[in-house]
């Protein structure tokens, strides 16, 4: 019998049940996919409710966690078995090389000797990244990573050499005893490569609001310079597609409650930056729920952004890589063409299990949403279990954690 808690994933909703599970006496393992914790806060500019940019949430998150001895955290791992019941399960996680020394070590230097180069996943695919890398100034872990599959011939004789680097560091595997499971999986932004007639994936200046994100943020691959990723240029106007792939039986048959907030926040983001852009957010239905109704108050205040009840039929590429779009306008009943330097589809999220293979013995729902499991001393939070916002993610995670923890209570 174990009293200790695992917690698979280590974005907002799994650092904040592995530091409350952690903070009530429970030794807890966090094991992460990605080199990093922080989850996709970290890749936002700035986020709900207060605007603040990632660093300030998790700053204070992993400043918890450094100081607390009982959490352990596992990175670029997965969990790849799980054997035993409630209150006694044996995980098997994998653990893939990082290849650099545990300790902090500034590999800048050699990084930008380095010659091979492969698209950031951070970035979504925006910009391009070393093989020896760190996703951002506030990683944490503060550790490199040294991806082999992105090295060019020179470059492995460079590492091959180089102090501190492990080029023939080996995948491992552990076991962790524990006596219940916190699931905090997340969310992907759904694939816009499959919304074809918005044209994702071959309009060069259709970007989801995840990549606007980036391309916003001061540590994103233009600087925090909102601009078409054709030219390098700043768009004099702008069109917002809200529902891209959401509320769709072809696509995400629900709707992803955040991506009504995002586009407002990306209006500000554009208007901060240039005062003079036009703005048109064409919707289906528009979701502010609760205090957030003021910022749709303010951004509709705005003289250069309008608002059109429509549904976008089609986005083309047309002169000056600029993009064409017919939209039907359901108030007036019209079909309409007009033109934007740049179009941000506000694209939808999708749990991350949906579609993968998942070790954890939980019934999903239609849609890949964790919809049970509790019996078996197995609590989903966050985004696994419903589209959610930051503040609601974190609730979800801290009555995760209590969950958990009176599942092995006295254990
Ligand atoms: Fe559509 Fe808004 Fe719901 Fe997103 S939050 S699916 S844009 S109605």
């Amino acid at each position: 019998m174990s009293n200790a808690i695992l917690v698979v994933g280590g974005g907002f909703a799994g650092l904040t049940a592995a530091i409350e599970a952690a903070e009530l006496g429970h030794d807890v393992y966090i094991v992460e996919k990605t080199p990093w914790l922080g989850g996709r806060v970290a890749q936002l500019n700035k986020y709900f409710p207060k605007l603040c940019p990632p660093s300030c949430g998790l700053e204070i998150q992993f400043q918890r966690i450094r100081k607390n001895p009982r959490i352990k955290f596992f990175t670029q791992a997965e969990l790849i078995g799980l054997s035993g019941c409630k209150g006694d399960y044996t995980a098997k996680v994998r653990l893939a090389p990082r290849r650099t020394a545990a300790h902090n070590v500034d590999f800048s230097l050699l990084a930008s000797a380095l010659t091979g180069e492969t698209d950031s996943e951070f970035d979504l695919g925006l910009s391009k990244r070393k093989a020896l890398y760190k996703a951002m100034p506030f990683a944490f872990p503060d550790r490199y990573v040294l991806d082999a599959r992105a090295l060019s011939k020179s470059d492995m004789a460079r590492v091959a050499g180089a102090k501190f680097i492990e080029p023939a560091e080996e995948v491992r595997e552990i076991a962790l005893n524990i006596g219940a499971i916190v699931v905090a999986t997340g969310w992907k932004p759904y694939d816009v490569t499959r919304l074809t007639n918005l044209g994702a994936g071959s309009v060069k200046n259709c970007v989801s609001n995840m990549q606007l994100e980036r391309l916003a943020s001061p540590f994103g691959p233009t600087q925090g310079k909102i601009v078409r990723p054709s030219d390098n240029c700043a768009p004099m106007n702008v069109a917002f597609v809200q529902c891209a792939g959401s509320r769709d039986q072809n696509h995400l048959n629900y709707c992803s409650y955040i991506c009504c907030m995002a586009t407002l926040k990306q209006c500000l983001y554009l208007a901060e930056q240039n005062p003079n852009v036009g703005i048109t957010v064409y919707y289906i239905d528009l979701r502010a729920p609760g205090r957030y109704v003021n910022v749709l108050e303010k951004v509709k205040a705005r003289p250069n952004v309008s608002f059109v009840k429509g549904k976008v039929a089609d986005a083309v590429q047309t002169e000056g890589d600029r993009v064409k779009l017919t939209v039907e306008d359901a108030v007036r009943g019209e079909k309409l063409t007009l033109i934007y330097d740049l179009v941000v589809l506000a694209t939808g999220m999708q749990p991350s299990l949906a579609g993968e293979k998942s070790f954890l013995p939980l019934p999903l729902d239609e849609d890949g949403f964790v919809a049970g499991g509790e019996e078996a001393g197995i609590f989903a939070a966050g985004c696994a279990r419903m589209p959610l916002d930051v503040t609601r993610t974190a609730q979800s995670g801290t009555a995760a954690a209590l969950k958990a923890v009176q599942t092995v209570k006295g254990r």
